[in-house]
């Protein structure tokens, strides 16, 4: 087997999805330590608990501040190689999730024991959905009374329409817990705090057949035990791993993050059946993630990570072949060699120079605003990553300018703010306005707190006479060009300069598109 075959196979590129508070910083620190990234977990904590303790905007910031620096995650494990893609906090920033979404292969899902099936969890897993990415699920804080676990893959089974296949079963919970059984080995680890750090440093019985377990335990709670796994292998499916793969099924594990319990046997499970890179779509053919040739598409952009230097990061995420470092990478939509010069890669503690990297890791490449989000690299093949949209803003605003002397800076920072994906930018083509679209009125005023801070520029958003947009596209020319002529007061060029109609109701954009059948009218751009 080739090396980048070998290198492919080793990865294991995933996301974890949960309701806020469900635990996924702590399960994201404690899957770190168990990888031996251990400074890094404890600086996700560090974070964490600064931003708790600051304003709301600077709440913000700092949240930003974790996803940008943890944004991805590399450890190794048991063999395989581990990338944690971090999705953003904050419901506003719901577009931003969605394409880290599209650069993951499988799915880590957080759900609290005492809360149960929560409402963005429902979101994310739609998401999920449209490319039936495998997930696993992970029942948290069993250290607290909760809902039963029963019921609880009921609720699993019937809000999010997947089929539950129990891994471990918790015995007891809350004050009553004793540990987990593993279903499929039959090992039983017990829950002791402060500890199940490790194998080591946990006490394990073959199975619940062992005397010493039940010497441990009781005779009570074992026979209730008895009787409660009876009813579950009854009662729920067994894991199938092709169910698993092709998104039916979630095998489910009961533990507690804050606790490390329950943590390592997800881990192990999870690096033994998650799918490592998957082939992917373009719009030409699917590439192989064992192709030797690299490919790989942007799904994110962060600039200003650090604002003194103006640096501006694209992710990659490679679909195939190897990167070597200060190779060069063919960038599809602009026909141009790049050099892909100080790339980074995000293994353990730190940001670091890369050296090599495979298909499923994530290369972040500095760049002065050359890169977009969706752009597709190739070593010359002609190659567009399909999948990965700008959806419709549904929130618009006018930027207007405290200071006139400052539009250029003004048109810089929305621009290069705008590249970021998380706000869209729209110039009209019949006035000199800039408007702004979001999907989320937070984006509003983060993009005024960035543009001060970081363009040193003083802008208010005041409200502008637009409910939607779509983008314009039409494979004749002719029919274009009337269509513009007759609509130039409703449309505009988008950041990427594509051609977008600015509705200012519903009814004026369904009358737009009665009287232009010809033209399309789409509510995602995919980076094409
Ligand atoms: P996130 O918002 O999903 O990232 O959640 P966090 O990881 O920040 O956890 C939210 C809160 O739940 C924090 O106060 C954690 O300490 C707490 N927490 C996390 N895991 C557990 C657990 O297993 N048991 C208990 N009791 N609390 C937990």
């Amino acid at each position: 087997m080739s090396d980048v075959s070998q290198q492919a196979l080793r990865r294991r590129t995933f996301a974890i999805i949960s309701h806020p508070d469900a635990g996924k910083t702590t399960l994201t620190e404690k899957l770190l330590l168990f990888g031996g990234a251990i400074q890094m977990a404890g600086s996700v904590k560090g974070r964490k608990a600064a931003r708790h303790a600051t304003s709301d905007w600077m709440k913000l910031e700092q949240e930003r501040g974790i996803s940008v620096t943890s944004s991805v995650m590399q450890f190794p494990y048991d063999g395989r190689i581990v990338n944690l893609l971090d999705t953003p906090g904050h419901a506003d920033f719901g577009e931003d999730t969605y394409r880290v979404l599209t650069a993951v292969d499988s799915a880590l899902m957080v759900i609290d024991v005492a809360k149960g099936v929560e409402e963005r969890t429902i979101k994310l897993m739609e998401v999920c959905r449209l490319r039936d990415t495998p997930i696993m699920t992970f029942i948290n804080k069993l250290d607290r009374e909760g809902k039963e676990p029963i019921e609880l893959l009921d609720e699993v089974e019937s809000v999010l329409g997947i089929q539950c296949a129990p891994v471990t079963w918790p015995i007891g919970m809350g004050k009553r817990l004793k540990g987990v059984v593993h279903l499929l080995t039959g090992e039983v680890h017990l829950y002791e705090q402060g500890r199940n750090f490790t194998r080591q440093d946990s006490t394990i019985f073959p199975s619940i057949d062992d005397p010493a377990f039940e010497a441990r335990i009781g005779p009570k709670v074992l026979a209730d035990l008895r009787d409660e796994l009876e009813l579950v292998q009854g009662a729920s499916h067994p894991f199938e791993l092709e169910k698993y793969l092709s998104g039916e099924q979630t095998p489910v594990f009961f533990g507690s993050a804050v606790n490390n319990f329950g943590v390592q046997l997800l881990l192990d499970f999870f690096v033994k059946h998650a799918p490592a890179p998957q082939p992917r779509a373009t719009t030409t053919r699917d590439v192989d993630p064992t192709e030797d040739k690299l490919t790989g598409f942007v799904f994110k952009i962060q600039a200003n990570m650090d604002p003194q230097h103006r640096d501006r990061v694209a992710f990659m995420r490679i679909c195939s072949g190897k990167f070597t470092a200060g190779m060069k990478a063919f960038h599809v939509r602009t026909g141009k060699e790049l050099k892909l010069a100080n790339a980074l890669t995000f293994m353990a503690s730190d940001r670091e120079i890369a050296e090599t990297a495979y298909s499923g890791d994530v290369l972040g490449i500095h760049n002065h605003g050359t890169v977009s989000i969706g752009d597709s690299f190739s070593e010359g093949e002609p190659l567009i990553f399909t999948g990965i949209p700008n959806f419709a803003p549904e929130l618009f605003r006018r930027a207007r300018l405290r200071d006139p002397l400052k539009l250029k800076q003004l048109q810089k920072g929305l621009a290069q703010l705008s590249e970021e994906g998380a706000t869209q930018f729209f110039r009209p083509l019949m006035s000199n306005d800039l408007i702004l679209g979001a999907v989320g009125v937070l984006q509003f005023e983060v993009v005024a707190y960035r543009l001060k801070a970081e363009y040193g520029v003083d802008a208010i958003f005041e409200p502008v006479n637009v409910s939607t947009t779509r983008w314009i596209r039409c494979g004749n020319e002719k029919k274009l060009e009337e269509f513009r002529d007759k609509n130039a007061s409703h449309l505009a060029l988008d950041a990427a300069d594509q051609l977008v109609y600015l509705a200012p109701t519903r009814v004026n954009l369904q009358l737009a598109q009665e009287r232009a059948p010809d033209v399309e009218f789409l509510a995602t751009r995919e980076q094409a």
